[in-house]
C-alpha cells in the first residue's frame, strides 16, 4: 500500500482563518489512485517547523505533498526549508525570470526585487509547470519516496496536481480505488452493523465505513484493486446482498437522494403525490420539489399548522382534533384522506408532531411524530419518537415520511 502525507503550510491555516481545503482535494485525488492519505499535517510559516514536518513525513509516508509558503514575501519559507533539508542551494532559472519579467512588463510594471525569487528553486528540484500562476511546483525524489511542493492558492495547486502530479503517480501505481456509497435511513448505526456485517466478512480486501447523520447512515464501501471491472461487480454483489437484508432502510447509492428516488418511483407508477404537513412546515414538499422535473408527479402541498385549517382545508373532523388531539394517528389518517381528496392525487404523505423544544406533555413528549403515507383505502400511519432539537426533528420527520412513502410505492410497484 502506498501511504501519503499532506502538509499544509501557513499561519492562516493554523489559526483557522483559512480552511485547509488543499488537503481535502489532494487526499481525494490520491485515494482515487488507491494511495492512502494516512496523515494530514499543518504547520505555520516557520522554517524549522516546515523542516521538522518534512522529516517526519518522509520517515513514514511514501508520497509527501507540501502546499503553501511559495509566495515572494518574507513569510514564505518553503523553498528555504527544502534547501535546508536537502542541503542544497537555490538555483536561478533565467528563462523563468524572463517570463516573470515579461508578465510584469505587459501590465506596465517593472519587476519588483522580491519577485526575482520566483525564478529560484532548490537545485535538486524537478520543476512542475504551473499553468495557473507564476510559482512553479517542485518534485523531489528521495530514494523510493517522492515529495511534491505546490503553491497554496487552491486553483494553482489543483492545476499542478491535475496536469503534472497525478499523471506521474498514475504511472507509479497499478491500483485504483472503486467506491460505492450506500444510503440508508431509519435504522441506527449499531443495528445496521448487526444486520449486515456478516455480508462483509467474505471480502477481506473490502473497506467499510459507517457515516452516520441524523437523517440516516451512509455506508461507504471501498475496494482497492488492479482490476476495476471485477472490483465493481464484487461491490454490486455486496450491495444487492445488503439491499436484500435491509430493503426498508437502503434507499439508494452515490448521488441518489430520497426525494429523487421517491420521484422516480412515482413516475414509474404514473402517479402523483400530495403532502399534508404540520410540524415540518412544508419541508417535505420543499424536498420533493428540489428535484428537477418534480412537476411530473408533485400535485400539491398543504401546510396545515392550525387545527382550524386542518379542519377547513383537509376536513379533519373537529371531534377527532378534540378527543385525539392534533398529534395522533387519527388526525394524520384524516389528513391523508383530506389531501388525497383535495388534490386528487393517487398518493399522499402526512405528518403531525411536536417539534419542540417546548409544547411537550407527559403523554405526548417533544419529538413525538405521527407519520402516514399511502393510497385511498390503503394507508399506513406510524408513531415515531425523535429527539429534542426542533430543526433536527423536522429533518428526521421529513426523511421518515419520504421513506415511508418510498416503501409503499415499492410494494405497489411489485404488486
Ligand atoms: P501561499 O502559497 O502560502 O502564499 O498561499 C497563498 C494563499 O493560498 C493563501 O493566502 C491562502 O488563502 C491559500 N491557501 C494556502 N494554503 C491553503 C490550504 N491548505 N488550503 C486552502 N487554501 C490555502
Ligand atoms: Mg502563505
Amino acid at each position: 500500500m502506498i501511504l501519503a502525507e499532506t502538509i499544509g503550510i501557513g499561519d492562516e491555516l493554523l489559526s483557522g482563518l483559512t480552511l485547509n481545503t488543499n488537503s481535502v482535494f489532494i487526499a481525494q485525488e490520491l485515494e482515487a489512485l488507491g494511495i492512502v492519505t494516512r496523515w494530514q499535517t499543518i504547520v505555520g510559516d516557520d522554517l524549522d517547523d516546515i523542516k521538522d514536518a518534512l522529516e517526519r513525513a518522509l520517515s513514514r509516508a511514501d508520497v509527501v505533498t507540501l502546499t503553501g509558503g511559495l509566495g515572494p514575501t518574507h513569510d514564505d519559507m518553503t523553498k528555504k526549508a527544502l534547501c535546508n533539508y536537502f542541503q542544497v542551494d537555490l538555483k536561478l532559472y533565467p528563462e523563468i525570470l524572463e517570463k516573470i519579467k515579461r508578465r510584469f512588463e505587459r501590465r506596465g510594471y517593472k519587476l519588483p526585487k522580491i519577485n526575482r525569487n520566483q525564478a529560484e528553486y532548490p537545485a535538486n528540484a524537478e520543476l512542475l509547470n504551473n499553468s495557473a500562476g507564476s510559482a512553479q511546483g517542485m518534485a523531489f525524489q528521495v530514494g523510493e519516496k517522492v515529495v511534491y511542493s505546490m503553491p497554496g492558492v487552491p486553483r494553482e495547486m489543483q492545476a499542478i496536481m491535475r496536469e503534472e502530479i497525478l499523471p506521474r503517480l498514475k504511472d507509479r501505481t497499478s491500483t485504483r480505488m472503486v467506491r460505492i456509497n450506500l444510503h440508508t435511513t431509519g435504522v441506527p448505526e449499531s443495528r445496521l452493523y448487526e444486520s449486515i456485517h456478516s455480508v462483509f466478512l467474505d471480502h477481506p480486501n473490502l473497506k467499510v465505513a459507517y457515516l452516520p447523520k441524523h437523517t440516516g447512515v451512509t455506508i461507504r464501501l471501498s475496494l482497492v484493486s488492479e482490476d476495476v471491472s471485477t472490483a465493481r461487480s464484487q461491490l454490486d454483489l455486496i450491495i444487492s446482498n445488503v439491499r436484500q437484508l435491509l430493503p426498508e432502510a437502503v434507499y439508494g447509492i452515490d448521488d441518489d437522494t430520497l426525494p429523487k428516488v421517491v420521484g422516480d418511483l412515482l413516475r414509474e407508477l404514473e402517479s402523483r403525490v400530495a403532502t399534508a404537513e404540520s410540524c415540518t412546515g412544508g419541508l417535505i414538499a420543499s424536498m420533493l420539489t428540489d428535484v428537477s422535473g418534480s412537476s411530473d408527479y408533485f400535485e400539491a402541498g398543504y401546510v396545515t399548522y392550525a387545527n382550524r385549517v386542518k379542519h377547513a382545508v383537509l376536513g379533519v373532523p373537529l371531534e377527532v382534533l378534540e378527543t385525539e388531539g392534533a398529534v395522533s394517528e387519527a388526525t394524520v389518517k384524516a389528513m391523508l384522506n383530506g389531501a388525497l381528496k383535495a388534490a386528487g392525487a393517487e398518493y399522499a404523505v402526512a405528518v403531525s408532531g411536536i417539534a419542540g423544544p417546548t409544547g411537550g406533555t407527559a403523554e405526548k413528549p417533544v419529538g413525538l411524530v405521527y407519520i402516514g403515507a399511502g393510497r385511498k383505502n390503503d394507508l399506513v400511519v406510524k408513531r415515531f419518537q425523535f429527539g429534542r432539537d426542533r430543526i433536527l426533528n423536522k429533518e428526521m420527520t421529513a426523511m421518515a415520511a419520504l421513506n415511508l412513502l418510498r416503501i409503499k410505492l415499492l410494494a405497489d410497484l411489485k404488486r
